[in-house]
């Protein structure tokens, strides 16, 4: 099933975020995003992989946090999200099955029940925590779209690679128990 995947497919608030909004004084909303869910998407970005956000909400933040991350298919403001995943499986070429999708609520269900790999927050609610494949151990907004990026990368044997330029970077003498991959080379 995970060897397949290679569409992530991310919704925002309670996924990219911890769901908090912030509303200032002029009448545009503040997120925070996670540094390493960012450096996540770069990652799976680079290792050939696609990646879409889709939100039900609208927001200059999403688009601005997607460019920053290299997400250059944005759909936003996506009331019933399901044709919506259609037009992004028909834009990039894909088929479900191919899907990595993350979600936190009833309105993820839909394409959540399709995806190849359907992932859920620890914060959503129940019904798509059940309907999942697999829930992440890192909350939305602190770390769950990286957490399920590694996982994808590790079960199709991708992580590595990607350690590796950092890996080719360390000192031979290091002492064994103080390296960060195992095998040294
Ligand atoms: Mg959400």
């Amino acid at each position: 099933m995970l060897d397949r995947i290679d569409l992530l497919v991310l919704d925002v608030d309670g996924v990219l975020t911890d769901g908090g909004i912030i509303y200032d004084s002029r009448g545009s909303d503040v997120k925070r995003f996670d540094v390493h869910d960012g450096q996540g998407v770069r990652y799976w970005l680079r290792a050939g992989h696609e990646a879409a956000v889709l939100s039900g909400r609208g927001s200059k933040t999403i688009r601005r946090r997607a460019k920053e991350i290299g997400i250059e298919n944005v759909y936003e403001d996506a009331k019933d999200k399901l044709p919506v995943f259609e037009k992004i499986l028909k834009r990039l070429g894909r088929t479900p099955d191919q899907v990595c999708y993350v979600g936190d609520d009833l309105v993820d269900l839909p394409v959540m029940a399709r995806v190849g790999f359907a992932v859920a927050t620890p914060g959503a609610v129940d019904e798509v925590r059940r309907l999942a494949h697999y829930v992440t151990r890192r909350a939305g907004g602190h770390g769950a779209v990286r957490e399920t990026i590694e996982l994808v990368l590790k079960y199709q044997d991708r992580w590595r690679e990607i350690c590796r330029r950092y890996e080719d970077r360390m000192p031979a003498d290091l002492p064994a128990a103080r390296r960060p991959w195992k095998e040294t080379r």
